[in-house]
Parts: structure tokens; C-alpha cells; sequence
């Protein structure tokens, strides 16, 4: 393409069989997570020869696809999470894109897929927002989750190289609270037996295969009468990286002296935009934040003789989760007193109070879409 960019632009066709007010409003009384879809998605192809080409906004519907295609056998895929708000004033704004832009082309170098340009994942954004605002409910403990993805559509299950078709998709599902029960702490399962990501694999890129291979971890949580696995580094079986779809983060000491750790970006464990939004949040709020290792025993003990007084979760679609109990083949044990404790909760509505303007936006982070 003699080194230029053509501008990617987007053709309208809209839905004829659009959902009406009334139904819509029904709907989004109680919508669940990742339940129901708006009015439209965006798609956009990739081809060698062709690069970017055939953006659309069109109406949100099955796909069709030779049972041959590649994404189909081979999962070569990737995917973004975040979320747009609507704020008390009315307008409709999402949380940092450009991150996730940029995070979409690091997952697609990592998977040998054409990078997409961060304007234009943005503007695909903007577009299906705009389009389909009345999806994003007025409620507060509402919003409506944005999922891009990537997938690989060459026919052929031959693998001497990678596809060179694929298929950019952009959908909106309207969600309330990603765990039913609100702000309740969740109980985890620490997996031994498998492992989410080793060194040199694709721990960090958001590629739906690392779901694949954690779900039989989180069966196993289940089993165990908890509700997310925590995993482990593959090699040591001891240093703790994340919790299911979501970064860990653990408070020491309290009151002034309180401080927030979170295991380092290994290579292993995804980058997640939350987990980097709290390691400046709370230095704005006094308290310090830094990265390092944490393992298994260190977690333990550090709750037996209380110098780790909380831990949560952290992600878009569940914000941040209280951690209560921890489970273990060897046994488990309670931090603090199993209940949300007050950096967790004091970090949450610090982080909702920005993405839905109650707050001052001081980094810059809300990204105005109408
Ligand atoms: C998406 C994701 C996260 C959280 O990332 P955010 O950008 O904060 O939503 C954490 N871990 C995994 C495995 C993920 O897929």
C-alpha cells in the first residue's frame, strides 16, 4: 500500500427492524451481563491484498461462515472489553479507548493478525454508540458493554501459515452488574492443576483461547463451592497472577498507612486498563501503589498475622470485586473479616464516580461520544 494508510471508513446501513421504545425499555430494566445486543454492530474486513476494507455499520445478525474457516479450528481470534457510560448530564462517554485500541494491536502482533489502527477502532466506537445511545440506560449501576473482536476467516484448515482474511467486528450488550449480588465478596479457588499461561505463550494478549484453557480451572472452582479460580505462574506454581477475566490487588496495612500491591506484568497475565487506572488512582488518593510479586504462602500468612487487610479483583465488567475467602487443596482461609473493606470500596467509587461524572476526570480518561 506504498506505505500509506487509506483512510478505513464506515458505510451506514441501518436496521429496519429495530427494537421499539417500549420493549427496549423492558429490557433494559434487568438486563444481566452479556445477555441481550443492541439495534446494530460495526464490521470491517481484512484482506492481504486488500488491507482494510467494507466498514459497516449494520444490523447486529448471525454471521455466515464456511465450516472450513480458519478462527473455527485454529482460534485465531482476539477480543476487547470495555465499557460507555451515561453520565448524570446526559451525554454518553466510554472509558479510556485509546487504551484498548492499543491493547487490540498488541494482542493481534501476538497472534499473527493485521493490526488495527487505533482511529479507526475508536471511530468504530463512536459510531455504534452514537448510533445505538438509547441502549445505554439512564441507571447508575448500568452500562452498556462494548465487545470488539477479531477472527480469522480464510477457509481451509491446512496451517502451514496463518489466515490472510479477517473479519473486525464491534457489538454493544446493555449489562448491569457482572456479579449478581452486587458489591458481595466472591470466594476463590487457587488452581494447581492447571495452569492459565506460561512464559513465551499468550497470556497477555486477550485471545479467547486463555479462556478455553481456564475453563475446566473454573469448573473445578465450582466444584469447590467457589466462584472464580485465582491462577498461579506456570513454572514455580506459586507466585499469584490473576483471578478468572479480571487482575488481582491486595491492601496492606489500613487506615493512613494502607497500600495497594498487584502482581507485576510478567508476560503471563493480561494488562488489564482497570489494574493500570488504580496504580494512579491511588497515589491521587494517598494511597501508595506498586507492583510486585505475591505468592501463594506470602497471601496466606500475610491474612494470618494481618498485614494484608483486603483483596479484590479488578476488571471492566465487574469494576472491582471484593475477595473474601480463599480456597485452597490444602485448605483456605478468610481475609480480614470476609467482608468488603473500606480501600476496596473507597477505590470504587472513585473509579464508577469518574466513568459516570459524578467525579472530576482529572487524567483525561472519559472519552465524550454524544
Ligand atoms: C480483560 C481481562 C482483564 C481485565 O482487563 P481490563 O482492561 O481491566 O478490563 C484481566 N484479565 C484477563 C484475563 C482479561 O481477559
Amino acid at each position: 500500500m506504498n506505505g500509506l494508510t487509506p483512510e478505513i471508513t464506515f458505510d451506514l446501513q441501518l436496521s429496519e427492524h429495530r427494537v421499539s421504545d417500549d420493549v427496549r425499555a423492558k429490557m433494559l430494566e434487568s438486563p444481566g451481563f452479556g445477555q441481550i445486543f443492541t439495534d446494530h454492530m460495526v464490521s470491517l474486513i481484512w484482506s492481504d491484498d486488500q488491507g482494510w476494507h467494507d466498514g459497516k455499520l449494520m444490523p447486529y445478525g448471525p454471521l455466515s461462515l464456511a465450516p472450513s474457516t480458519a478462527v473455527l479450528h485454529y482460534a485465531q481470534e482476539i477480543f476487547e472489553g470495555l465499557k460507555a457510560y451515561r453520565q448524570e448530564s446526559g451525554s454518553v462517554v466510554a472509558f479510556r479507548p485509546y487504551s484498548n485500541a492499543a491493547r487490540f494491536r498488541r494482542s493481534a502482533v501476538r497472534m499473527a493478525m493485521p493490526e488495527l489502527p487505533e482511529d479507526a477502532f475508536v471511530h468504530a466506537i463512536e459510531l455504534l454508540v452514537a448510533q445505538d445511545k438509547d441502549w445505554v440506560s439512564a441507571n447508575p449501576n448500568h452500562s452498556l458493554y462494548l465487545r470488539p473482536m477479531m477472527i480469522a476467516t480464510t477457509p481451509g484448515i491446512g496451517v502451514r501459515r496463518p489466515a490472510s482474511d479477517f473479519r473486525f467486528l464491534l457489538i454493544a450488550s446493555p449489562s448491569g452488574m457482572f456479579f449478581t449480588g452486587g458489591v458481595q465478596p466472591v470466594k476463590v479457588w487457587i488452581a494447581d492443576d492447571y495452569v492459565r499461561a506460561a512464559p513465551g505463550g499468550t497470556g497477555a494478549a486477550k485471545t479467547g483461547g486463555n479462556y478455553a484453557a481456564g475453563f475446566a480451572g473454573q469448573l473445578e472452582a465450582l466444584a469447590h463451592d467457589c466462584d472464580q479460580v485465582v491462577w498461579l505462574d506456570a513454572i514455580e506454581r506459586r507466585w499469584v497472577e490473576e483471578m478468572g477475566g479480571m487482575n488481582l490487588c491486595f491492601v496492606f496495612g489500613s487506615g493512613p498507612s494502607a497500600r495497594i500491591v498487584t502482581p507485576a506484568l510478567t508476560g503471563t497475565l493480561l494488562p488489564g486498563i482497570t489494574r493500570d487506572s488504580l496504580l494512579t488512582l491511588g497515589p491521587d488518593l494517598g494511597i501508595p501503589a506498586s507492583e510486585d510479586r505475591i505468592s501463594i504462602e506470602g497471601w496466606r500468612a500475610g491474612c494470618a498475622s494481618g498485614e494484608i487487610t483486603e483483596a479484590f479483583a479488578c476488571g471492566t465488567a465487574a469494576v472491582i470485586t471484593p475477595i473474601g475467602e480463599v480456597r485452597h487443596k490444602n485448605g483456605g482461609w478468610t481475609i480480614g473479616d470476609g467482608k468488603p473493606g473500606p480501600v476496596t470500596l473507597r477505590l470504587r467509587e472513585e473509579l464508577l464516580g469518574i466513568q459516570f461524572g459524578r467525579l472530576p476526570d482529572p487524567h483525561g480518561w472519559i472519552h465524550k461520544i454524544v
